[in-house]
């Protein structure tokens, strides 16, 4: 049997890994959280005592760390480097969202230890991750693809592969940093409208079926009380830190750079996230920019 091990098991890894137990896989499970080890150690998983002690007899090493700097120390830079102690022909699926440039190194110094490692950053979400409707975006050879996707197809719905080691977190940056452009103009047409006398959920079914219709609204709505499940009606917890925008449209910025890409929009975006974090939302999902446009302060 195929023996997995997963580090980094918070909003995304403990549900991803909770569905790979659930299909019968030996998980061996590793967080630096003893809350996120009992949950996995609740959902079937096995738990390691160290990232070390997960990785050195799998097949497959699967991350799901907050970024690059994470990912580098894990498998490069560490203590214990885990490049050191995986074994040769196992295959490492990074599923953090992190720089390219570190995805494409990271994978370069595996490739020398005859270790397969490949970027797969995801989208769909927390839900996502629970009901295992994931999008995969990967990074890395043909044949490294075909040896993830069976496991990436117990994730999630859509497995895509963007090209060579890399092209999977630059589809990623280029994804989330639309998501934000969406989510803070979501936030400032509900505002306006709501500030006009429109009620919220009126306003959103209005727009859902209209040229205005996007993501946010069909099933992140930012307003509170108009979506049962969504962050906005839970106070804004759990979800998608605003930190962790912030993060991805840095990676964004970074890639516009190199490639001389033009972003304004997305430049405005991150201006608007940087300010609401500013203000002590750092830790909320990122829909709460709806309170920004609001005038609600440090909540
Ligand atoms: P999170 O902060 O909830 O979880 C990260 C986990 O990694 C934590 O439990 C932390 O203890 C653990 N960790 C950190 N360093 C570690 C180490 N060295 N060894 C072992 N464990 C370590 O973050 P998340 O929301 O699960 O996001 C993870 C990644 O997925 C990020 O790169 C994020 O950008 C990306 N992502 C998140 C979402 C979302 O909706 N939350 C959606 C798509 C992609």
């Amino acid at each position: 049997m195929t023996t997995i091990a997963f580090i980094g098991l918070g909003n995304m890894g403990g549900p991803m890994a909770a569905n790979l137990s659930s299909a019968g896989f030996n998980v061996r499970a590793f967080d630096l959280s003893q809350d996120a080890l009992d949950a996995a150690e609740s959902h079937g998983c096995e738990v390691a005592a160290s990232a070390v002690d997960a990785a050195k007899e799998a097949d497959v090493i699967i991350s799901m760390l907050p970024a690059g700097q994470q990912v580098r120390g894990l498998f490069v830079d560490g203590e214990t480097p885990l490049f050191e102690v995986i074994k040769k022909g196992a295959l490492v699926i990074d599923s953090s969202t992190i720089d390219a440039d570190t995805a494409r190194s990271v994978a370069a110094v595996g490739a020398e230890k005859g270790i397969g490692f490949i970027d797969a950053p995801v989208s769909g979400g927390v839900g996502g991750a629970q009901a295992g409707t994931l999008t995969f975006i990967v990074g890395g050879s043909v044949e490294q693809f075909e040896q993830a996707r069976p496991l990436l197809e117990v994730m999630g719905k859509n497995i895509f592969h963007a090209g060579d080691h890399g092209a999977g977190q630059v589809a990623k940056a280029c994804n989330n940093m639309l998501l934000a452009i969406l989510m803070a103009g979501t936030c400032e047409a509900l505002n306006m409208g709501v500030k006009n006398g429109l009620d919220p959920a009126v306003l959103s079914d209005i727009m859902k079926q209209s040229s205005g219709g996007n993501w946010a609204l069909n099933v992140y709505n930012p307003y509170p009380g108009v979506m049962e499940n969504a962050p906005a009606s839970k106070g804004y917890q759990g979800g998608f830190l605003t930190d962790l925008m912030i993060k991805d449209l840095g990676l964004a910025m970074d890639i516009s750079q190199q490639s001389a890409a033009a972003v304004p929009m997305g430049s405005a975006a991150r201006a608007l996230f940087t300010l609401h974090k500013a203000e002590g939302h750092g830790r909320l999902d990122f829909s709460s920019l709806m309170t920004f446009y609001q005038g609600k302060k440090g909540q």
